[in-house]
């Protein structure tokens, strides 16, 4: 492809982008197709011979969107927002265009700066404490790294070098293997399972501590667990406290985790992948109170700040608790300014890095913070919405507090109808949400996910689970006899605000061979 097809199919795929932006609500936001749709379309081999651009263009409908879930549909409200916005899609485009490695500052110093630069903006967005800045001049700073998944991970490792360094210096003969096997960190029953996950990798023994009533890891469960596991020889050393849990978005008690993390010597991470962004509103900002006692905090603008993913933003108060952890300095990677600027190689596990802050350098310029907050504010209050049509039917009952963009609820009676509930709404597709189960309770979870949701979609969306929860119940009540009152006749006309389900003919695509 030259330069001159580059310029005219390039604007054929932004059209093409923004088409999809525009019409996605005519999606069904559920693809329709089984395991292998795709592969048996395939040949087995590549092309030996080059295809032209519009025979390869036409199989985004025709291959790809088939078996796309629309994650950016209003009517997607599974998991988490996956953020996305027409600058964010810039800033990847531009950044893939310059497509430097940008391992240290040396490499492309704009990929560097703009990093320290909007990582800086963001910290001050959310009111994080002048120690995670660049601009404080202190050791601190932030960095983007790709997960959160991946951020704790890393600090895991740190903490536990930082703790066979420390008893190392009092005891040189100490193996490393001695001090990992007694190393202990902790995280409330409700952490992401990626904080299990970090315990795996990085082989140390990681406790899911009990969370209190509101899902809220408390003080003195952890002060105790601490005591206990100091008297078995153990040694704690890492917590990761989350704020916006996934399964119900609750906050841990910074208040009181913090103060025992500092007096125990134990390295406390915060977890904020989701709810982070809602800090940017002030107030959001008490449920971050104690965030000063973090060594290290992080939050996922891919989540919740319309940056597509992947971009995860972690600060450090001391980077040189991954700088010196893990430092490798080979001479091809050294240049004339080491030391005077951040070569962010060293920050990550990773040793190359894509020019990532682009994205997040364009989404802030052209929202700035009061159209973030007022992006976080709609979808904070479409969620409060649908809690309000929920909470008017006594059918339903509220799981958790819903604080910010997730609303988590369910049938009352056995976890089955929910199950059922669930099962109803999967081959209905018309809306897409997942499930949970915290203490043997299984509800299911609404998040508001995209952008362009308005108040008529959680109308439909709400609609969708009225007409699906009649069929359950009558199904329901015919096979248990008993009856859980219907409030709508199945058989009869639907009410006028009920969209009748079309039934969509899933397309053969296996005889087609590419
Ligand atoms: N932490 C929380 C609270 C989450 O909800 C999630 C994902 O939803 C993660 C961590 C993992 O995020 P990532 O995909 O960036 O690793």
């Amino acid at each position: 492809m030259n330069a001159e097809e580059f310029r005219r199919h390039g604007r054929e795929m932004v059209d093409y982008i923004a088409d999809y932006y525009e019409n996605i609500r005519d999606r069904d936001v559920m693809h329709r197709v089984r395991p292998g749709y795709l592969t048996s379309m395939m040949r087995e081999e590549a092309p030996e011979a080059p295809e032209t651009w519009e025979d390869i263009f036409k199989d985004v409908e025709d291959v790809v969107m088939p078996g796309v879930t629309h994650w950016h549909s209003p009517r997607f409200h599974g998991y988490f927002a996956a953020g996305s916005s027409y600058p964010s899609i810039l800033g990847d485009m531009l950044g893939d265009a310059i497509g430097c490695i940008g391992f240290s500052w040396a490499t492309s110093p704009s990929c560097t700066e703009i990093e320290m630069v909007t990582t800086d903006w963001l910290g001050k967005m959310l009111d994080l404490p002048e120690e995670f800045l660049h601009q404080h001049h202190g050791p601190g700073g932030g960095v983007i790294q790709s997960t959160a998944s991946e951020t704790v991970f890393l600090c895991l490792l740190a903490a536990r070098t930082k703790q066979i360094n420390r008893l190392r210096e009092q005891n040189p003969n100490l193996q490393n293997m001695e001090v990992i096997s007694k190393l202990v960190g902790y995280s409330s029953d409700q952490a992401n399972s990626s904080v299990h996950r970090a315990g795996l990798l990085g082989e140390v023994k990681m406790r899911k501590l009990p969370s209190d009533e509101n899902y809220s890891l408390k003080g003195e469960t952890l002060r105790a667990t601490i005591q206990e596991d100091r008297a078995k020889g153990l040694l704690p050393f890492f917590v990761c406290a989350s704020l916006g849990t996934t399964g119900t978005c609750a906050f841990d008690n910074l208040e009181e985790i913090g103060p025992i993390c500092q007096e125990e010597g134990i390295w406390l991470h915060i977890d904020a992948a989701y709810a982070g962004s809602a800090f940017v509103c002030p107030e959001f900002r008490s449920y971050m109170k104690g965030v000063e006692y973090a060594e290290t905090f992080s939050m996922n603008p891919h989540k919740w700040m319309l940056c597509n993913f992947d971009l995860s933003v972690m600060w450090i108060k001391d980077r040189a608790l991954l700088v010196d952890a893990f430092n490798v300095d080979p001479v091809y990677l050294k240049h004339q300014d080491q030391g005077k600027v951040p070569d962010y190689r060293h920050w990550q596990i990773p040793l190359g890095r894509r020019f990532r802050s682009l994205k997040l350098w364009f989404v802030i310029r052209s929202y700035g913070v009061s159209g973030i907050r007022q992006y976080i504010r709609k979808h904070v209050s479409l969620a409060k919405e649908f809690e309000s049509m929920v909470s008017q039917d006594d059918r339903f009952e509220i799981v958790a507090e819903v604080i910010m963009g997730l609303v988590c609820f369910r049938l009352k009676g056995p976890n089955r109808m929910t199950e059922l509930l669930h099962d109803e709404i999967v081959t209905d597709g018309r809306i897409y949400i997942i499930p949970a189960i915290a203490r043997d309770v299984y509800y299911l979870r609404l998040a508001v996910c995209a952008q362009a949701t308005t108040s008529d979609d959680i109308r439909f969306t709400f609609n969708v689970f009225l007409e699906c929860t009649e069929r359950v119940l009558g199904k329901f009540n015919e096979k248990n006899g008993v009856n859980y009152r219907p409030m709508i006749d199945i058989d009869g006309p639907l009410p006028k605000y009920v969209t009748p389900i079309t039934t969509d003919v899933v397309e053969d695509h296996t005889s087609k061979k590419m």
